[in-house]
């Protein structure tokens, strides 16, 4: 196993065709492609424009069990689908979500997906890329500066600076900046007060930028971002301010979706990129949208697995945006199952059916919580080399009892040779007519009962709890109007439960809402349960050490 290349080494190799070529086959010309050099560009936004009226490909949507903490391999198997598809002569366009740079240098590793399966130039998605989370950063900070700056002239608009909600953003994991007091220096500084940062993609613009329909709902939104609230607690926006149009003005660019190619030529749209946890985690609605028009098949992933990712692809993307999902994969893998039937991670590549059965109920609640939207289903098994035969008749057969397919995938080992029993599979999904979609709560349901839907039908949990403060608070923003909104429930992914080491299929459990925001802009109420990391930090030896330009001036130490 000694050849086994690593994920850049494999990216550094590929054979790319020049972007506008990529473009070509999908029908865009070169005036509609902004390049960003040789091998990414954005598609623009009079050509998404045009596009109205064209008729919509199939959705899928590729989403996970309850992960082991080195992810599953859903953006592989995006990505390895992508190609699968284009292999058996479908057209298909992938869609996934932007890396964020912080996560690089920390344990993450990138975010392009793996093996023979990824995106490219996976150097660049992985770090700067075409600027999209410096201008969202950007965007962000300027309302965070311009509600400082009214306070310093006077507080015109009464903010009660104790209330004010809105914080600082950067893409770095940097733990020192979580809270801080600011204005600090005397008087020319302002008006001390407490506040920190978040990583980027927690921020709400990103949030924003991933639902807008397009550049005026892009404003709108923007405009109706809640900063804190005045000392009679009436809230104050983004508009109050008059930051809204020129936050718009910096994120024009970063509205277009961005299109790079996989390591076979076939085109994906890589653009935005939420947090899963108190955002919806999922790639832009644009680029999403533009892909169904250019593309008879659209696969697209979410964030965590499918209690946290696909719930939130349905119930807050799908819903705002009126998609119609055709099908969805759910990526197992054998690892990951036995460490829901509770194996230790060191003892991962031994073989032991038994845990892998327990630990598929995992697999068939999942699998159960998403036929629930009215999506038709199919497990992909992410097959690792430790993998045994005997295992893999185990889960097939676990899962033939449920009425689905498990299928083996080796996109990661063979790209799309390796995945195309699983392409034709979705092919007979999606095109069966058989998905019949429809989000888990209707809009109408009150918050606190749209909490305890998707605890107790996705989480199974016996009771949701929360303080009164909680209470009281969903119930004054429904009568402020925000009633209407889905809720994004901020939860651990490694578990159904809020106990991160609560594997398999707990049931009964509590959930407890310890804090409920409101995202206005983005259209949804953050509930949040357990410990969320807005902002994460680095481990003791970051992959910042060990990344590094060669002698030929490539980059070292991504994976
Ligand atoms: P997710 O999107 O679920 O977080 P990724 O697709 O990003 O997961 O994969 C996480 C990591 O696991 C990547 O570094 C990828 O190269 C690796 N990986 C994925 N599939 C396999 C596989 N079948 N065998 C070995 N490594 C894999
Ligand atoms: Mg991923």
């Amino acid at each position: 196993m000694a050849d086994v290349k690593s994920d850049i080494e494999i990216a550094r190799a590929a054979k790319k065709q020049p972007i506008i070529a990529i473009g070509e086959k999908l029908g865009i010309s070169s005036d509609d492609l902004i390049p960003y050099g040789h091998d990414k560009a954005k598609i623009s936004a009079d050509f998404i424009a045009s596009l109205e009226g064209k008729r919509d490909g199939k959705l899928i949507l590729v989403t996970a069990i309850n992960p082991t903490p080195a992810g599953e391999g859903k953006t592989t198997t995006t990505v390895g689908l992508g190609d699968g598809l284009n292999r058996i002569g479908k057209k298909a366009v992938i869609c996934v979500r932007e890396p964020s740079l912080g996560p690089c240098f920390g344990v993450k590793g990138g975010a392009a997906g793996g093996g023979y399966a990824q995106v490219v130039p996976m150097e660049d998605i992985n770090l700067h890329f075409t600027g999209d989370f410096h201008a969202i950063t950007s965007a962000h900070n300027l309302l965070s500066a311009m509600i400082d700056n009214h306070v310093y002239w006077g507080n015109e608009l009464n903010i009660d600076i104790r209330r004010i909600t809105w914080r600082r953003v950067m893409d770095m994991n940097d733990r020192a900046l979580r809270e801080i007091v600011m204005s600090l220096g005397g008087a020319k500084n302002g008006y001390p007060r407490e506040g920190g940062f978040d990583i980027t993609v927690a921020s709400e613009v990103m949030a924003i930028l991933c639902l807008a329909e397009n550049l005026s709902d892009l404003e709108r939104r923007l405009g109706q971002i809640v900063i804190g609230y005045r000392f009679d607690r009436s809230p104050v926006y983004a508009r109050d301010l008059k930051a809204d149009k020129a936050m718009a003005v910096l994120l024009k660019d970063a509205m277009q979706p961005n299109m790079v190619q996989t390591l076979e030529n076939n085109a994906a749209l890589v653009h935005g990129g939420p947090f899963a946890n108190i955002a919806h985690g999922c790639n832009s609605v644009i680029a999403t949208k533009a892909a169904l028009k250019l593309g008879d098949y659209v696969v697209t992933e979410a964030g965590f697995g499918a209690d946290l990712g696909a719930e939130k692809f349905f119930d807050i993307k799908c819903r705002q945006a009126g998609l119609k999902p055709d099908a969805a994969v759910i990526v197992a893998t054998i690892r990951a199952l036995k460490m829901n039937g509770g194996v230790k991670k060191e003892d991962l590549s031994a073989e032991n059916v038994e845990a892998l059965v327990r630990g598929c109920a995992n697999l068939g609640r999942h699998v159960a919580n998403v036929r629930k939207f009215g999506v038709p289903v199919v497990v992909a098994i992410n097959h690792f080399i430790s993998d045994t035969d005997a295992e893999i008749a185990a889960i097939k057969d676990y899962v033939d009892r449920l009425g689905a397919d498990a299928i083996v995938c080796r996109h990661w080992a063979e790209g799309s040779a390796g995945i195309e029993e699983l392409a034709y599979k979705v092919v007979e999904l999606a095109d069966g007519g058989q998905a019949k979609f429809q989000p888990l709560y209707p809009d109408e349901t009150p918050l606190f009962d749209k909490i305890q839907t998707v605890a107790s039908k996705i989480y199974h949990a016996g009771e949701v709890t929360a303080d009164k403060a909680v209470r009281d608070q969903l119930k004054a923003w429904e009568e402020q109007g925000y009633g209407n909104l889905p809720v994004c429930i901020a939860k651990t992914q490694y578990s159904f439960s809020t106990d991160p080491t609560l594997r398999g299929a707990p049931e009964g459990h509590v959930v407890h809402v310890r804090e409920v925001r409101l995202s206005a802009g983005a259209g949804f109420i953050v509930a949040i349960t357990g410990e969320i990391m807005t902002m994460p930090g680095l481990p003791r030896s970051p992959s910042a050490e060990r990344i590094f330009l060669n002698d030929e001036g490539q980059i070292e130490g991504l994976f």
